[in-house]
């Protein structure tokens, strides 16, 4: 029994959709299958059925068979015939993202320093240590296949089975425990339903039918999968092959009766040295036991390096293969200031450690007066100092901190760590929440700045070969007035708190500026319609295109003031990706050239009367804030944990006005 349909599943049957779709199947006894371009699958494995990519508004026909058939049909062609299907079954769970994107200050080539004894990699996160190493190098699990006697097939089958009930059963009790974050719940239950997957376990039956051992087949099943899924032209898919491959790996290490290398057991204290370590991994670890990270892998924006930052984590990165020499040291000595570690530090290291660290308290205990400072420069005008945030969680720190408001609120983690697009009332609700918790100080709320490079569900990515010279931030927004739209009403909703401003990234024309307006157009009438009430906000622009440099004095009359994008502006003016530990030496914000755009971009809004502000990284730089003020900005906005120093900075800067 079959019958055809017309998908109307809002974005299709992507991640949630698609995981309660089998789920519903699954509740038939029948046989049940989904066909799409003469391709079937089975409707009850999650896997199969996100590999068939089936899309809104494609035509499918599902296929049953058994005593329930008719009821299957009806049920899931209903389903797919409903386009909130999927989405609005549970009340929505909605966290916020964990980490701010904040990049690090500065980053300094690889090399390794053999005169002293001392590694030099990436400078990623400041504050010096000395500590024992806690290596992380989980195992690497190869498949083996050696070919079982027929006897021993069905005791390696139940042998499968059992491990993967076990494994099934950890991610169950991790679900159970009411402390787990909601954005590592989303995760888990996604692995979880792939650890259940019908396709993957019968595929590794067969190979065990074959006499395969069944740590070699459930390697090879998943292994599989996970090259079909990297196969297809999906950012989304091809970003759920990790997943894939990390419950492969729970499954064979059950199956070997290991347990997997754990950070939860990190001493007090302890370096943990890695090859690289997954966001996921090193979010879940116990942040504050771990006195400093360094690392083989990873640059200057790297997630390790953001997480670090924002613990206050010493660390090194990008060191590559001389990483693995430093795994049997004992103890380990970082400077994540300087970007060096020294593996069993002698007595000159520790007492230069021990320095620095002491250095360090002081100058923190000494900052804590500059908590509710608010510093002017020489004529009087008031500097804000904000913080840089990408989620609500990071309030009170910044507030803690002395941040007069957010001066770049990176709306992108609220969209890359959901199963689907943020809804409206979701959007606004966050972005009224950062409004209230710092007035009367401005929040400046940037619109989606989302690129090639980075997930998203919903939203499909082509393959780029230069993703950050491609389809990113504004250029993605104008195309997609669906997604751009939502965020635009919702953030006309959050302004009627009366300090909220929004900022558009990558702008490189003003044709891009005069388009977003007529989208807040279109939706401040169609909210009015609605009767929601809506305030207004001014609109600035990012300045990180060296376009938008040499057009500041014309785009300066269509806009109510400019954030300066350092990192960004730094590669494009550079042509040196900010993520290449080989062309860090380029990345660099005190080259000439950045620093004359710098200034091209601070004379063309003072002299157009309108407001000037920082948010890359640098703005946070002690060394270069004199000279910012002196070029007439007026704020800058930066990781919480350099806003002490900044307000320090320009408190005792020598009284002088800015340059005319
Ligand atoms: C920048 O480019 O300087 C910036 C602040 O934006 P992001 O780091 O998020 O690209
Ligand atoms: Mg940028």
């Amino acid at each position: 029994m079959e019958r055809s349909t017309i998908v109307r599943v809002h974005d299709g049957l992507h991640a949630r959709p698609a995981t309660r779709f089998v789920r519903l199947a699954k509740s038939f006894e029948s046989d049940v299958e989904i066909v799409k371009d003469g391709k079937s699958v089975s409707a009850k494995s999650s896997v199969k059925l996100m590999l068939l990519s089936v899309k809104e508004n494609q035509e499918v026909t599902v296929r049953a068979d058994g005593a329930d058939a008719a009821e299957a049909i009806e049920a899931l062609i209903g389903y797919l015939e409903n386009p909130r299907a999927g989405l609005d079954e549970d009340a929505e769970t909605e966290d916020q993202p964990a980490a701010p994107a904040a990049p690090v200050p500065v980053a300094r080539p690889v090399s390794d320093d053999s005169t002293d004894g001392r590694l030099r990699g990436i400078a990623a996160s400041e504050g010096a240590s000395v500590g024992p190493v806690f290596a992380h190098f989980p195992k690497e699990i190869r498949p083996q296949p050696h070919t079982l006697p027929a006897h021993a097939i069905p005791a390696e089958i139940e042998r499968l089975h059992a491990a993967v009930s076990l494994v099934r059963k950890r991610m169950a009790d991790a679900l159970a425990d009411a402390t787990l974050a909601e954005s590592d719940r989303a995760i888990v239950a996604a692995l979880m339903d792939i650890a259940g997957d019908e396709a993957l376990i019968d595929q590794a039956e067969r190979w065990i039918g074959q006499g395969m051992d069944a740590v070699s087949a459930v390697i090879g099943a998943t292994d599989a999968t996970a090259a079909e899924f990297s196969a297809v032209e999906d950012g989304y898919l091809a970003a759920r092959t990790d997943d894939i491959n990390a419950v492969g790996r729970q499954i064979a290490l059950a199956l070997l009766g290991e347990e997997e290398a754990d950070l939860s057991t990190v001493p007090e204290g302890a370096v943990l040295v890695a090859d690289d370590i997954g966001a996921w991994d090193l979010a879940r670890a116990p942040l504050g036991r771990i006195g400093g990270i360094v690392c083989g892998k990873g640059g200057a924006t790297s997630h390790i390096a953001i997480i670090a930052r924002s613990h206050g984590i010493p660390a090194v990165l990008g060191l590559g293969e001389a990483v693995k020499d430093l795994a049997s040291a004992k103890e380990i000595a970082i400077d994540g200031a300087a970007g060096w570690v020294a593996a069993e530090p002698d007595d000159a290291v520790r007492a230069e450690i021990l320095r620095l660290t002491g250095d360090a308290l002081r100058e923190r205990a000494a900052l804590a007066e500059f908590r509710d400072a608010v510093p002017r420069r020489g004529d009087g005008t008031v500097i804000e100092v904000a913080a840089n945030l990408g989620s609500l969680e990071e309030i009170d720190p910044a507030k803690a901190a002395g941040a007069m408001g957010v001066g770049l609120f990176r709306t992108e983690l609220l969209f890359m760590r959901h199963a689907h697009l943020p809804s409206e009332d979701l959007q606004a609700e966050t972005y009224a929440t950062l409004a209230k918790a710092f007035a009367p100080w401005s929040v400046i709320i940037r619109t989606l700045d989302i690129g090639g490079d980075k997930p998203v569900a919903g939203i499909e990515f082509p393959d780029e070969e230069n993703p950050f010279l491609g389809w990113r931030g504004i250029r993605m927004c104008l195309d997609r007035p669906d997604i751009f739209k939502t965020q635009l009403r919702a953030l006309l909703r959050a302004a009627v708190h009366g300090n909220v401003k929004v900022m558009l990234p990558m702008v490189a024309e003003i044709a891009e500026v005069e388009r977003t307006k007529v989208l807040i157009a279109e939706c401040e009438a169609e909210l009015a319609e609605a009767g929601v009430p809506t305030g207004r906000f001014e609109l600035g622009v990012m300045i990180e295109t060296p376009a938008a440099v040499l057009i500041a004095p014309q785009l300066a009359r269509h806009v109510a003031f400019f954030s300066i994008g350092t990192n960004d502006l730094t590669q494009y003016v550079m042509a040196a990706d900010r993520l290449h530990p080989a062309v860090a030496h380029l990345n660099d914000v005190t080259n000439p050239a950045v620093m004359a755009a710098i200034a091209m971009t601070a004379r063309a809004a003072t002299d157009a009367g309108i407001m000037v502000g920082m948010c890359g990284e640098a703005a946070g730089r002690a060394d270069l804030i004199p000279e910012f003020v002196r070029l007439g900005l007026t704020e800058l906005s930066m990781s919480p944990s350099s806003i002490l120093r900044a307000k320090k900075t320009i408190t005792e800067l020598v009284p002088e006005t800015p340059a005319d």
